[in-house]
């Protein structure tokens, strides 16, 4: 596995990004882990960095970008914050890593047993937290419409994948780089799924 150059990634496109990060996922299941110098990309990377792809995940401890897809140094913009939600800083963020890096795919990563998705259905007031349950709580409403009766596990599990959705929609919907970007084709964007009990990820 390579430490990508900008030769390297500008050969990249966005259906191979996509397919790098399902085969560093099936990598980590099987406990296949490419064996990296990390010393090494550390002199690689020193001058610059050419990423293929932006994750945006959760903060939470098991779902490091880096270690779940099985990638190294330089090669993923990892953008983390409770709840993978997207607000002006991270709709910055990856502008950046799509229009001046060059990354070529972006992907919204939420996860199951999601704390941040918890607190945002049971309506946790604490301190700043409302500033990202409040992103979230945007989905409930129309979930709770169409599954009345939904247990609170049920009712986590639909916000999850609903709160993905918003953060794909967010994405194009408030930043017309990103936008133009994934019209023209220069990048795509989408959702995906961590499940924590087996390491899996799931593209939406
Ligand atoms: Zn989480």
């Amino acid at each position: 596995m390579k430490t990508l150059t900008k030769e390297l990634q500008d050969k990249i496109t966005p259906a191979m990004a996509i397919k790098l990060l399902k085969d560093g996922n099936q990598r980590f299941i099987n406990n296949l882990k490419v064996n990296r110098n990390l010393l090494n990309q550390v002199n690689e990377t020193s001058e610059s960095q050419h990423p293929f792809a932006v994750i945006i995940s959760c903060m939470d401890s098991r779902t490091s970008a880096e270690l779940i897809f099985d990638q190294g140094l330089g090669d993923i913009f990892s953008i983390r914050i409770a709840g993978n939600v997207i607000n002006e800083d991270i709709l910055g963020s990856a502008e950046f890593g799509c229009k001046v890096i060059g990354a070529k795919v972006v992907v919204v990563l939420g996860h199951t047993g999601c704390g941040a998705i918890k607190g945002a259905v049971q309506n946790v007031d604490l301190g700043h937290l409302h500033f990202i349950t409040s992103k979230i709580q945007r989905c409930i409403g129309p979930i709770k419409k169409e599954i009345p009766n939904a247990t609170t596990q049920d009712l986590c599990s639909h916000v999850t994948k609903g709160n993905v959705e918003l953060g794909v929609s967010d994405l194009t919907a408030r930043s017309s780089i990103l936008e133009e970007m994934a019209h023209k084709e220069e990048i795509i964007i989408v959702g995906a799924l961590y499940d924590v009990s087996t390491g899996v990820v799931e593209f939406l």
